[in-house]
């Protein structure tokens, strides 16, 4: 079993204020979860940058990722180590994924930039049905759609902040291995949680 935390914005994200040193020392003093997909707004960067500081921890498992603003909505990549070329359209963005053997969600659905009702008519992997920004109401149609789509659903805590890390997270049934996670993400092998911290739910 593995703790992991599918949505986390670093510096790299213009948005975001999270040093990539400080999401590596969460993960390292969190006795529970220590594994974190980074997925900074059209880059990877944060990714490498948290890959390279957290080598020193080997309990701590970075997965690579990013969150693509596509004309219709927002879409994570998991697995995925570089940025599609533009223009990002749903089709093409998923497809980018596909080649390189990582996962596409459909990030936080019903939320401003989310794809919304649209996730069906897309060969998404996962549904963000927890999404740590969303209010309750907002997650409940997600995780209404995911269960409609027949798709896991996943949770992320989208953070933004320092104190919104790990707030909602994955437990996984998977080793502390990256194709591992990956696999039993697909396979739906997982059940999201709210941490007590979390003050959204
Ligand atoms: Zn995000």
């Amino acid at each position: 079993m593995i703790y992991v935390d599918l949505h986390v914005h670093t510096t790299y994200s213009l948005d975001s204020s999270i040093q990539p040193k400080v999401l590596v020392d969460r993960l390292h003093s969190d006795l529970r979860v220590k594994a974190a997909a980074v997925t900074d707004h059209n880059t990877v960067k944060g990714y490498y940058k948290v890959r390279e500081l957290a080598h020193v921890y080997p309990d701590i498992l970075v997965i690579p990722g990013v969150e693509v603003g596509t004309v219709n909505g927002d879409i994570v990549l998991l697995g995925v180590v570089e940025v599609p070329p533009q223009p990002w359209t749903v089709e093409s963005v998923i497809d980018f994924a596909r080649e390189r053997g990582g996962l596409v969600v459909a990030a936080h659905p019903y939320r401003e930039f989310g794809l919304g009702d649209l996730v069906g008519k897309y060969p998404v992997d996962a549904v963000e049905v927890l999404n740590g920004s969303c209010s309750r109401q907002i997650n409940a149609l997600a995780e209404k759609l995911a269960k409609t789509l027949g798709l896991p659903g996943v949770a992320g805590s989208d953070a933004h902040r320092v104190d919104e890390l790990l707030t909602v997270y994955n437990e996984v049934q998977a080793s502390a291995d990256l194709d591992d996670v990956l696999k039993a993400i697909k396979g739906g092998r997982l059940r999201v949680v709210r941490s007590e911290t979390s003050i959204h739910f």
